[in-house]
């Protein structure tokens, strides 16, 4: 029978007059201005009160972006997040986008790592000649995609007229050669950043509906956080791998440890100090490798983290490591690890280095100098008796206590007693340097002797001062100290020993006709320190530069350009470590004052304290 093709919606309606009921039937329709749209369609039955069909309706409904959306996202949530690939996640953005359909060419770009370019990642059904004029697209290219990223804003053309104009000259062309008239270029944003964009086209004009801007936008949103994570994961992994690179060229050995102490990270060297053989070694991931890791971690590393963990830094952590032959001394500098700016501690690091010919090297050179001095003391003690008998002699023969009388009865024998007593003050000389290296050795060694009792300050240094008074009758030193005495529990010929370096720094370091002074006072306690003795020793010398003055305390070391300005020639650069020290075995402190020009003045202080603690009874 022939006749004209009943339509679906008349269909249906038959249906439902001969009592079907029909639900979500889909079916798509072209609407006025062209777009397909898809409807749902239900269609039912009328019915009068005995239930006979009087007549039947048909419903519908517009889903197309609601089935859109859902195949869309339904696409990206099986197939984002899965890569940790920027650039494949960026891709599941372009093929959900195609697979909605209705799209001529999609594209993803990604924005490269320095920012100044983006790259094209993934491209659907983009001729093959276009491909390379936009692999990469710089600020400047006059494209909507680079508007998209330059601007953080969805750009969006309905036809060839809205890609008039010289900044957008690429888009037009591609529009042209392609034949697309509708385009959206959408910008992935995270956390505030463009990190690529999305560019779809359609080939009629006005081809993208507003609700097919919401969808593609709110996709783009999805993907962006992403494409974040990636770049988050990638940067977190580079960064890890810089580390590496980086701990594993160091020469000392390397160990990071979290909270609770458990060793995250080794390097090279601190595996072979553990003994873990290369071909062995073991990745920082993995709880068995970690307890490996644990398992072989010495108690000198041990410690020192622990001790960063409690939030304490340092450079001075030093022992030998047990059970190694020939024995190893490791030097250990330690420091907490912080993250946040409540300073919360979440790690720690140590670094190693084997000290242990550094340490050789500063014994034997100990032993040299103190076999040095020791040699060179025997000899000289012998010397300077002689001068001292040949003088007595000298004196006995010219029956005479003075050069000037023995002159006055002979001029020969006074010649005489002037070359002894030369001679005797260049030997006392050579034995007051051998005496500092001597002191230095004891000091290394930790057997300098002192000889602390309940004795007067004050009185302990006018002695010293009266004695390099009659060694320098020719120089005015200036003493000043307070009428009663300064009582403390101290070693009197250390703390005189102190005061005499200083004062031959300051006799040497100036001119002969200025005079030096020393200074002894009382401060009274506060500021963290007990009632002291403060002495100060002042010349007028050239000062002490201020970038040396943290210096001028340690061994061997001399002001560079600082020349001796009278008597004596240069020391051993060691006089002023021996006296810090001391000072400091007397609980107290010592200090330069003074830069370029201004002059020098020497501080130290001791405690006034009587009583001698069972601890230091023997100093
Ligand atoms: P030295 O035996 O060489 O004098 P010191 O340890 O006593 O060694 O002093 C170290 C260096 O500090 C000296 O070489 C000198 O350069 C500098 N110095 C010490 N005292 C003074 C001072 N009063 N004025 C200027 N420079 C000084």
């Amino acid at each position: 029978m022939a006749g004209t093709p009943i339509s679906y919606e008349q269909l249906s309606l038959i249906r439902a007059l001969r009592g079907e009921t029909i639900r979500d039937d889909t079916i798509v329709r072209r609407d006025a201005v062209g777009h397909d749209r898809v409807l749902s369609v239900s269609s039912a039955p009328v019915r009068d009160g005995e239930g006979n069909v009087i007549a039947a309706v048909n419903f519908f409904r517009d889903v197309t972006s609601e089935q859109k959306a859902a195949k869309l996202f339904r696409y990206l949530g099986q197939r984002l997040g899965v890569s940790l690939d920027p650039a494949a996640e960026m891709r599941v953005l372009a093929d959900a986008c195609v697979d909605t359909g209705g799209i001529a060419t999609a594209g993803v770009f990604l924005r490269a790592l320095d920012g100044a370019s983006m790259e094209l990642v993934g491209a659907h059904h983009y001729p093959a000649d276009v491909l390379p004029l936009i692999q990469r697209l710089s600020a400047e290219t006059p494209s909507i995609a680079v508007d998209a990223w330059r601007s953080g804003r969805p750009q969006v053309m309905q036809g060839l007229e809205d890609l008039a104009g010289p900044e957008r000259a690429l888009s037009r062309a591609l529009a042209e050669r392609m034949g697309f008239r509708s385009a959206m270029a959408l910008p992935l944003l995270a956390r505030g950043h463009v990190v690529g964009v999305l560019m779809l086209s359609a080939n009629p004009p006005d081809a993208f509906t507003s609700e097919d801007f919401t969808l593609y936008k709110e996709a783009a949103s999805r993907t962006a956080v992403a494409v974040d994570n990636a770049l988050l994961y990638q940067t977190a992994n580079r960064t890890a791998a810089e580390l590496d690179a980086i701990i594993n060229a160091i020469a000392d050995g390397v160990w990071v440890s979290n909270s609770t102490g458990h060793l995250l990270r080794v390097n090279q060297a601190a595996m072979d100090l553990m003994g873990i053989p290369r071909e062995r070694a073991p990745e920082a991931e993995g709880t068995a490798a970690r307890d490996r890791l644990d398992a072989a971690c010495p108690p000198i590393i041990r410690a020192p983290l622990a001790r960063a963990l409690e939030g304490e830094t340092g450079t001075d952590y030093e022992e030998q490591l047990p059970d190694s032959s020939p024995t190893m001394q490791l030097r250990t500098s330690y420091a907490p690890i912080t993250h946040d700016p409540t300073g919360t501690i979440v790690g720690a690091v140590a670094v190693s280095r084997d000290v242990s010919r550094l340490r050789a090297l500063e014994r034997m050179r100990d032993d040299f100098l103190g076999i040095v001095a020791h040699e060179l003391r025997t000899p000289l003690t012998s010397l300077l008796g002689f001068i001292q008998v040949a003088r007595r002699k000298g004196i006995h023969v010219a029956g005479s206590h003075s050069a000037a009388a023995a002159q006055a009865e002979s001029p020969e024998s006074a010649r005489g007693e002037d070359l002894l007593i030369r001679m005797e003050r260049q030997a006392l000389r050579l034995n007051r340097l051998v005496g500092d290296l001597l002191d230095l050795v004891r000091l290394q060694k930790g057997v300098l002797e002192y000889r602390r009792t309940d004795a007067d300050v004050a009185g302990a240094i006018a002695e010293a001062v009266y004695e390099q008074q009659a060694a320098h009758p020719e120089r005015t030193i200036d003493l000043s100290v307070p009428q009663e005495p300064l009582p403390a529990y101290i070693d009197p010929d250390r703390i005189g020993q102190v005061v005499a370096n200083l004062l031959t720094n300051a006799l040497k370091s100036s001119r002969a006709e200025e005079s030096v002074s020393v200074e002894v006072g009382r401060s009274p306690a506060g500021g963290g320190h007990p009632e002291e003795a403060i002495v100060r020793v002042r010349d007028a010398g050239p000062g002490i530069p201020m970038e040396s003055q943290p210096h001028v305390f340690e061994q061997f070391y001399r002001v560079p350009g600082v020349d001796v300005q009278s008597g004596p020639g240069i020391g051993l650069g060691v006089g002023l470590y021996v006296a810090y020290e001391v000072v400091k075995h007397h609980d107290g402190r010592m200090w330069v004052e003074g830069g370029p020009g201004e002059g020098s003045t020497f501080i130290f202080t001791v405690p006034l304290t009587r009583e001698a603690p069972d601890a230091r009874a023997s100093g």
